[in-house]
């Protein structure tokens, strides 16, 4: 009788992660019907509730067990979200090792996919003589960033952001190095050595699951597999939100979008997560103004650390920090909505033209497999570098300019915001992004590039399963 092929996915306590690699497994099971796969989350405090909310649909093959949350009064408190996270998952593993051994003994298991925050797992795997593959959420770029990493380090002694060349990344776009990664910013601090440190780990995987597709990173999938030296890198991407609901806003923006023209309104929205401080939504507010267009803008309450929201949101009421008489002058031509709202149906309505974003993966991703132009506004983790790829190597989106004190000014914003919605015809940005559009439907088709990653990975894995 064939053997189960049974994979434990892993992820970390950060929803846009756990909806990814929630979705590359229903992705995976689409490819291959017969599989088992179990995800396994740890958790700070407790489960995610967005998360909770994705895990009622899943298909019967998916399992899923939550490990014992980390006390997050456990973790340092003056240090970054990211870097908590990453604690978190540290002081996760005995509890991980524990759910695999139970797993294992129930039905034998033939693969362990970690995120790539979460490849201290990928140790756990050697130790029960799984295959092991590397899960990554964000682009290409980033992966062969973090391979390139160890050598970087030794090749640049300065600050990178000090560095005088531009900074290249194999098969990417030069980049300068203040748009590395902000934890790249500081080479003594924790969160650098935490990243080195998962860097080199990468060298324990035995492959690299990439949520990327090649019309978008040809040149870096190239680079990827020299620099991988012998095992597989699969772009199983684009891998996006299948209608997250967000219950209460849901029917609020659908049904105001639903009276909006075609492509006239700028989506703004800086993920799970991300904030910006009081100025600078004072002057994004008054930017949305005077550009005279249509706009539909989640709003978080300000706060000085930029992805200050990402593990629990502040009680503050968001809409007490918009400028005076905002909401009433802008009522009719703009929705504010607060916290939360319904990405995915948003960028697929007829009515979103352009979309401001923080240059989430995720975001970035759902943008161009609905077509929409982007102004691009990273905010932190690999954001940068996204931006990088989208304004200047796919040339899908416009870029704000920050002063000094890094606030981009209402002028500065209304400009590109009108040059997005209605200087397209000019600079060409919506007809790049339909053919990245019909790329990305074709990457996803039966005969497509993510449909054959997939499919090559799971028999990778029956091979394996099969010589058990
Ligand atoms: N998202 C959403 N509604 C919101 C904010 C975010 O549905 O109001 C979803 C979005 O569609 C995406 C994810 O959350 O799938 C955010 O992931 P991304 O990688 O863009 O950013 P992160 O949250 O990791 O900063």
């Amino acid at each position: 009788m064939a053997k189960t092929t049974h994979v434990a996915a892993i992820s970390i306590p950060a929803f846009s992660h756990q909806a990814s690699i929630i979705e590359f497994c229903k992705r995976l099971l689409h490819v291959h019907r017969h599989f088992q796969i179990t995800c396994i989350f740890p958790a700070i405090d407790a489960p995610l509730p967005a998360t909770l909310s994705l895990l009622h649909s899943l298909p019967p093959n998916i399992h899923h067990t939550f490990l014992p949350p980390v006390n997050k009064h456990h973790l340092p408190q003056d240090v970054p979200p990211a870097v908590q996270i990453q604690l978190a998952l540290s002081q996760s593993i005995p509890c991980l090792r524990h759910a695999l051994e139970s797993l294992h003994s129930t039905m034998p298991l033939t693969a362990l996919v970690a995120d790539h925050f979460a490849n201290e797992a990928l140790q756990i795997a050697k130790e029960f003589n799984l295959l092991s593959f590397v899960y990554f959420p964000p682009s290409a770029m980033t992966l062969s960033l973090f391979l390139h990493l160890p050598t970087l380090h030794h090749q640049v002694s300065s600050e990178y952001r000090d560095h005088q060349e531009p900074i290249q990344i194999p098969g990417c776009v030069p980049i300068h190095g203040r748009d590395l990664p902000e934890h790249f910013q500081d080479r003594s601090s924790l969160a650098y050595e935490l990243i080195l440190e998962r860097s080199k780990r990468l060298s324990l995987a035995d492959g690299f699951l990439v949520n990327s597709f090649p019309e978008i990173e040809e040149n870096t999938l190239r680079a990827l597999k020299e620099q991988a030296t012998g095992v597989p890198v699969y772009l199983v991407g684009p891998i996006v939100q299948n209608g997250l609901s967000s219950e209460a806003n849901e029917s609020e923006c659908v049904k105001w979008l639903d009276k909006q023209r075609l492509n006239s309104v700028l989506y703004v929205s800086f993920g799970s997560g991300g904030t910006l401080c009081e100025e600078q939504v004072n002057e994004l507010a008054l930017g949305l103004e005077l550009s005279g267009q249509k706009f539909l803008w989640v709003l978080r309450a300000p706060s000085d650390s930029a992805n200050a929201a990402y593990l629990g949101a502040a009680n503050d009421d968001p809409l007490r920090f918009l400028p005076n008489g905002f909401l009433e002058r802008t009522k009719g031509h703009g929705l504010v909505v607060t916290s939360w709202a319904p990405q995915t149906r948003i960028l697929g309505h007829a009515s979103t033209g352009g979309f401001l974003t923080h240059c989430g993966w995720n975001s970035a991703l759902e943008s161009i497999v609905m077509g929409v132009p982007m102004v691009t506004w990273p905010l932190f983790a690999e954001q940068r570098i996204n931006a990088v790829l989208l304004t200047e190597g796919l040339k899908v989106a416009l870029r704000p300019k920050f002063n000094e004190n890094g606030i981009a000014e209402r002028g500065e914003i209304a400009n590109v915001i009108k040059g997005l919605m209605i200087g397209e015809e000019e600079n060409g940005i919506r007809q790049r992004i339909e053919v990245l559009k019909d790329a990305a439907t074709g990457a996803l088709k039966e005969d497509g590039s993510s449909t054959r990653a997939l499919s090559e990975f799971g028999s990778r894995l029956e091979n394996f399963a099969g010589h058990l």
